[in-house]
């Protein structure tokens, strides 16, 4: 599989973060760190805001909204899904816009303060990866904002659009399809970049179809077979919660080669949840998350024994 040519020939790039990429006269994608936001609507009509960003970046994602909407605000929220990534300046932007936000009904349960998701695997490889029991899995609490996405399919406020149930990167996961001129946003069901290291996080140093996060995927069978859904819509471009955008025959060829070869590009070559999936299921509150207990038991091994040696030292 080559690396497809980052498509600043495509679109006017975006470089810098907060800077906006319009995509299609109605959908523009706003780069943040370490993760995208878009914004769907045309200019003067209104318009409906696609996740909310790291912690700290609710001031880039207003900014980006008033260059291409004005003072208008978003008439509601959809979340791909509630990981801290998405909704991390979620609650800052409700405090000026205090809108509904939608999420699949699997999802909600994290986004409403009753259970947390599956805790990070910091063993599947890359910087990123060891580094993210620092993301925090919630739960978060969003209410009295939180609705459901409507079981028909329909997307409230963006005529044309349909949620696509695309769960394994999280039970909940949903990604946003119009068939008119086969656009994806995609979330996390797939990326563009390698999630799992520093510069493909940071710095989106190569853009290539890509499994989802692989430290924050507990369910690889299920991620496959969303995939797999999505390939099968041959779209034409596709938006992705992390890396550029990518289009055309590159986009298609690479897709369909991660969706029939998963076993080989697409499942870590490690990892706790590749044996012990997380059913895709509405999550209780105090469910047991052996990942948490393994990780932080670790954590505090480590701490206990460099104090010991601290205070055998001194
Ligand atoms: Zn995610
Ligand atoms: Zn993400």
């Amino acid at each position: 599989m080559t690396a497809a040519t980052p498509p600043a020939t495509l679109y006017p790039s975006v470089s810098s973060f907060g800077g906006t990429q319009p995509l299609r006269p109605d959908l523009v994608r706003v780069r943040l760190p370490m993760v995208n936001a878009f914004l769907l609507g045309a200019p003067g009509q209104p318009w409906v805001l696609v996740d909310a960003g790291m912690p700290g970046t609710a001031g880039l994602i207003r900014r980006a909204a008033r260059a291409v909407h004005g003072e208008r605000p978003p008439e509601l929220i959809v979340l791909t899904h509630g990981h801290l990534d998405h909704v991390g300046a979620l609650r800052a932007l409700l405090e000026e816009w205090p809108v509904p936000v939608y999420v699949h009904e699997l999802e909600r349960p994290h986004v409403t303060g009753k259970a947390p998701y599956p805790f990070p695997d910091p063993t599947v490889g890359g910087v990123m990866s060891a580094l993210s029991p620092a993301f925090l899995p919630g739960p978060f609490d969003f209410r009295p904002q939180v609705r459901v996405l409507p079981p028909d399919g329909s997307v409230p406020g963006a005529p044309g659009w349909r949620w696509l149930h695309t769960p394994g990167h999280t039970s909940g996961h949903v990604s946003l399809w119009r068939e008119a001129d086969r656009t994806l946003v995609a979330g996390d069901a797939f990326v563009t970049t390698r999630q799992e290291t520093a510069s493909g996080a940071l710095l989106n140093a190569v853009t290539q179809v890509r499994r989802p996060p692989a430290y924050y995927t507990p369910n690889w069978e299920a991620a496959a077979a969303s995939v797999r859904a999505l390939a099968a819509l041959t779209p034409s471009l596709a938006a992705t919660g992390h890396g550029h955008p990518m289009e055309g025959e590159v986009l298609r060829a690479e897709l369909s080669a991660l969706a029939a070869e998963f076993r080989a590009q697409g499942l870590p070559e490690r990892g706790w949840y590749l044996s012990h999936p997380v059913p895709v299921h509405a999550a209780r509150p105090g469910e047991p998350d052996p990942v948490r207990t393994l990780v932080l038991g670790a954590l505090g091994a480590l701490g206990a024994a460099w104090l010991l040696r601290r205070s055998t030292r001194g």
